[in-house]
């Protein structure tokens, strides 16, 4: 059987952030590059859809297409600047303040498909303008076998009807707790859950920072942990990670089945503690396939007990 391609749409920016440990100038940032460099621990056919400015280092272009991430579809602005996001964790790092969305580049992109990108078998709709992602799902000739988006606050507040639109066509819907009560108006996960697959995802994942993540679909729910970190260095790009381990052990098992995600939404969650250990894409660069399979072995332990129930 031949491997399943994997496309990942998304931003690939300059971030500056902001720690209780430390602060960063302009680093590579952005919720694409994290996707497909946690996806491509899985596999090695991911195709990217982005933009950037000419701004944008090239070496990092090639040190993605190292990975095995293909970037024909990446489109390079010369005349203009790449999207630029800054944000500042406080103490609780589960929550952050934007400090600055600046769109550049990303204000007027009009993504196109390379033609060799046609016919994937899967789709990661990174966060990115509504109306941007639904572009791409309609330049597809056809419907990938698992459409995964993931969007954020930002986008609830600038383009709520398009994002609606959007949230109808998806399979899978990855937002995190606050988002999840913010689109549903429900503070109850759980009612919020049957709110928002209501709107058209079959599958949600609600995403709880160092508290885990949540699966739902239909009457069912799965839970994964993360893992409790001695550090978390800095959070930006840890829901990315999740998505692009979740998306690409997906690809890589061809298995779209509720048991496979549950086993999907470990990997997420095992490339998510590693990008948290150090600042930006830092860690997610050179990974060994020892050290991901040793953190999956991590979350077994952590989760697994025997009980018998007294009758
Ligand atoms: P995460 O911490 O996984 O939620 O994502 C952090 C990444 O999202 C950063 O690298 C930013 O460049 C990127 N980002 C921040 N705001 C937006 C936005 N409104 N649209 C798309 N990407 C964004």
């Amino acid at each position: 059987m031949s491997e399943s391609t994997l496309l990942v749409v998304g931003t690939v920016a300059f971030d500056a952030i902001e720690t209780p440990f430390g602060k960063t100038d302009k680093i590579i940032g952005g919720a694409a590059t994290y996707i497909s460099l946690a996806a491509s621990y899985f596999g090695k056919k991911i195709n990217l859809i982005s933009v950037v400015g000419g701004d944008f280092p090239k070496q990092q272009i090639f040190a993605m297409n190292e990975r095995g991430i293909n970037t024909d579809g990446l489109q390079i602005k010369e005349n203009e600047k790449s999207f630029f996001w800054s944000g500042k964790y406080h103490l609780d790092m589960n929550t952050r303040d934007t400090l600055a969305t600046e769109l550049n580049v990303l204000a007027n992109f009009d993504p196109i498909v390379p033609e060799a990108y046609q016919n994937t078998d899967f789709l990661m709709l990174g966060n990115l303008v509504p109306a941007v992602q639904r572009t791409v799902l309609q330049r597809l000739k056809k419907r990938p076998k698992l459409v995964v988006m993931d969007t954020m606050n930002f986008w609830m507040e600038t383009a709520k009807a398009d994002l609606d639109e959007m949230i109808k066509l998806v399979d899978v819907l990855t937002v995190n707790d606050a988002e999840a009560r913010e689109l549903s108006g429900e503070y109850s996960l759980v009612k919020a859950a049957k709110k928002i697959m209501a709107m058209g995802p079959r599958y949600l994942i609600i995403k709880k920072g160092e508290h885990g993540a949540l699966l739902f679909h239909e009457n069912n729910v799965f839970f994964a942990p993360a893992l409790p970190l001695e550090e978390v260095f800095d959070p930006t790009g840890a829901g990315d990670s999740f998505a692009g381990g979740f998306i690409g052990y997906l690809a890589q098992s061809n298995d779209i089945s509720f048991d496979s995600m549950k086993r999907a939404i470990i990997y997420g969650s095992a490339l998510a503690s590693f990008t948290v250990e150090k600042f930006g894409t830092e860690r997610l660069m050179n990974l060994s396939h020892d050290e991901i399979e040793n953190r999956i072995q991590e979350f077994v332990d952590l989760v697994q007990f025997d009980i018998s129930l007294v009758d």
